[in-house]
């Protein structure tokens, strides 16, 4: 989950920080020889390096498909480390990873109540979501984090610089949260299918689990409501369930080619357009499944 609270055409509503002073204001440690800038809390550098080489060949893979790569800060946090960085909103969220101001990505580095909120006891779970669970999120210990979901998400808050860096006019929230999903499970496909379980398995469950709990489950009320986060940070995560639901669902139906298409078209259109306007567009010139997320929200 991952806010990137920012409006349509991509520049911050909520922070506007120089990374240069962001980094100098604290004591973090800097990894090097990686393309992009990464800093993380001391004691953590095998997160920070596993998550700089995911992010490295991600931007490899992004570069030959897209033909972009961002300028991009990403800071990998303790706890004590978080409210010096994390987005005013956010500052008593830890774990709530986000895209500050279009280049600052802000993750956490460990275990914490905002994951755990979204597991509930594994044995109240169908036996078929509870396999894939402890498959994607078993410890060996016995316990379950879902750090493996969550540290993939630093490529979908990197997803956020690739759209504002490079000019896309995503038209709507939901357009810009599902692009950068759509990239980060078409990356994750075609190059490392085996961190798949660990993608798709927290989405299934709490799609699973119905919307019951949730408030909020329209397009219409996440368009209204995302600006300000008003759905709250559990609800939101819901939306983003569906969303990386609906990105495998575009991938396994056309291919990585979508991801392509989907970007030049969103480049190519600038003009603000109707929901059915928007959504012919997907239709013709990029991939129905693509249209599919907007028509069919409330049919699955
Ligand atoms: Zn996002």
């Amino acid at each position: 989950m991952l806010i990137t609270v920012l409006n349509l055409s991509g520049s911050s509503s909520i922070a506007q920080v120089n990374s240069n002073s962001i980094s100098d204001s604290i004591p973090l440690e800097q990894l090097s020889g990686y393309k992009q800038i990464l800093y993380y809390s001391s004691g953590h550098k095998d997160r920070a390096l596993s998550i700089a080489d995911f992010m490295e060949n991600a931007g490899i893979y992004f570069q030959n498909e897209i033909g972009f790569t961002p300028k991009t800060t990403l800071f990998v946090l303790a706890p004590e480390h978080w409210a010096t960085y994390a987005a005013k909103s956010l500052k008593e969220v830890y774990g709530f990873p986000h895209n500050l101001d279009n280049e600052n990505l802000i993750i956490a580095a460990e275990n914490n109540d905002f994951w755990k909120s979204f597991l509930p006891p594994v044995d109240q779970l169908s036996a078929e979501i509870a396999i894939q669970v402890k498959l994607a999120y078993g410890q060996s210990d016995g316990s379950y984090s879902m750090q493996p979901f969550f540290d993939l998400l630093a490529l979908h808050e990197m997803g956020h610089s690739y759209t504002s860096q490079a000019g896309l006019e995503m038209n709507r929230y939901w357009m810009a949260e599902l692009f950068v999903n759509i990239m980060l499970h078409t990356y994750v496909a075609e190059k490392q299918p085996e961190l798949l379980p660990a993608l798709e398995a927290f989405p299934n469950m709490v799609l699973k689990a119905g919307t019951a709990d949730y408030q909020y489950t329209s397009l219409e009320d996440f368009e209204k409501l995302y600006p300000t986060l008003g759905m709250g940070t559990k609800n939101y995560g819901w939306y983003q369930c569906k969303l990386h639901s609906a990105a495998k669902d575009i991938y396994n139906a056309g291919g990585s080619i979508v991801l392509k298409k989907l970007w030049t078209a969103l480049k190519n259109h600038q003009e603000s357009m109707t929901d059915s306007d928007f959504v012919g567009m997907l239709e013709r010139e990029v991939h129905i499944s693509v249209a599919n997320v907007y028509l069919n929200w409330n049919n699955h």
